[in-house]
């Protein structure tokens, strides 16, 4: 790769630069980035999103459980923590998404969860086997409830939106006596656009319809309130805004009045009510732990404890406040710097129905992307066909980045400098 050129350096001549430094001084949250590792100063991760940048804390906190609870303790380490670290987690998880104590367990991962909560719900669902979405959902999510509802003799419906906003109006009316479930990404993964949760979870209600909500791209985002809204279901990642590290561990929501009448399809032994009975039938547990299936993963639940921790201790509300904040920054810095070179914005504008990332369509965006990265310091997500998708992660994002980002993206296309990246995507973008 050639030296990034000049233009790609600082960007603290620029318009809109003075406006970002005075908003990161006024930030209350700023002090929370010393708290997360940062190796490279001059790099913009804007992909907290995707995946969460490392706290300090984690190397020893893992670093103490490898050693200290499996080194030394053995397997005693199951009766002096091990055991309930999954739901233990789980319970300081919940006042993130508005759920109880006994409600939030975390194990396995989002893709798994998703199947055990949607294959619990139609297994409940008396005959109804039609199940309800929209093409905004992450599609791996579709595919898995659709092999589920063909499973059960019924059919995915996928409604069809404008591609960035969620089709609430539609999904309503697609709601019958032989729907099962409606599951919905609370937060779209490329567009950014946020449900309103109650208002959905109710019209599911009204057709005796369960509802699930996929909070992967909300969680440690947006606050979310479940019990508020009579949610039914829920499962989510760990390593995005919530900076559980790669592949860490997913949780699952049950209400507690569901609890006793789902069943856990996957009937491990994690999920019995005595598990070390050895008993050949299956007797599900009669509370969430009924939704775990095999051994908890303890490392990567440990490695997931700080950043957890750093959410509910910044506190949700203050993070929303700033997410806030930075996506009308960004979008200022759109419009003046990235509107007229091109670049358009197709995520919603109503500060309300959107989470804590944006999307820009280009049709160079592949090659952009590359430039952002290999030239402009700037780490964004592409996501196929056109899509520069920017996370703007609370606590580890400043007002600064953002005008950097923007400003070096807007350097890169008046140069041309994407020009001579591969115009072929690779198999990760
Ligand atoms: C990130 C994400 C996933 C990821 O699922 P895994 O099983 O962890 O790979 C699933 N659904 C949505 C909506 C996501 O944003």
């Amino acid at each position: 790769m050639p030296a990034p050129p000049a233009a790609l350096g600082p960007c603290d001549d620029a318009p809109g630069y003075e406006e970002a430094v005075g908003f990161d001084r006024a930030d209350a949250l700023a002090p929370f980035r010393d708290r997360f590792v940062e190796t490279d100063g001059d790099l913009v991760y804007l992909d907290g999103n995707s995946l969460g940048r490392l706290p300090v804390r984690t190397p020893d906190h893992v670093t103490a459980a490898v050693e200290g609870e499996w080194g030394d303790r053995l397997i005693r380490s199951w009766k002096e923590g091990w055991w309930e670290l999954a739901t233990d987690v789980g319970d300081r998880l919940a006042p993130l998404i508005g759920a109880g104590p006994g409600e939030v367990v975390v194990a396995d991962s989002t893709s798994v969860n998703l199947y055990k909560l949607a294959g619990a719900a139609l297994a409940a669902g008396a005959g109804r086997a039609r199940v309800v979405t929209d093409d905004l959902n992450f599609p791996s999510d579709a595919h898995v409830v659709a092999g589920l509802a063909r499973a059960a003799g019924g059919r995915l419906d996928i409604v069809a939106s404008d591609g960035i906003h969620g089709p609430v109006e539609q999904i309503e009316a697609a709601l019958d006596d032989d729907v099962a479930l409606v599951t919905l990404s609370h937060t779209t993964f490329k567009s950014g656009y946020t449900y309103d949760l109650a208002r959905v979870t109710a019209a599911a209600h009204a057709a005796g319809a369960l509802v699930l909500w996929d909070l992967s791209h909300s969680v440690g985002a947006v606050p979310v309130d479940l019990g508020g809204a009579g949610a039914d279901l829920a499962v989510g990642c760990t390593y995005k805004y919530l900076n559980g590290g790669p592949g860490s561990p997913a949780f699952l929501y049950v209400r507690r009045e569901l609890q006793d009448r789902l069943v856990n399809p996957i009937s491990a032994w994690w999920g019995h009510a005595d598990p070390f009975g050895f008993d050949l039938a299956h007797s599900p547990a009669p509370d969430i732990r009924r939704f775990q299936t095999g051994t908890a993963p303890i490392l990567s639940l440990r490695a997931a404890e700080p950043g957890i921790d750093l959410v509910v201790e910044a506190g949700i509300d203050a993070i929303r406040a700033k997410s806030r904040a930075l996506l009308a920054f960004f979008e200022a810095r759109w419009r003046d710097r990235l509107a007229p070179l091109g670049l358009t914005w197709t995520s919603p504008t109503d500060p309300d129905r959107r989470g804590s990332h944006a999307s820009l369509g280009h049709d160079d965006a592949w090659r952009l992307t590359q430039a952002m990265i290999e030239l402009g310091r700037v780490i964004p997500d592409y996501r196929a066909p056109d899509s520069v998708r920017l996370g703007l992660s609370p606590l580890t994002t400043s007002f600064v980045d953002v005008h950097t980002a923007t400003e070096r993206m807007a350097r890169i296309l008046e140069l041309g400098l994407h020009e001579p990246f591969p115009a072929e995507a690779t198999v990760v973008t």
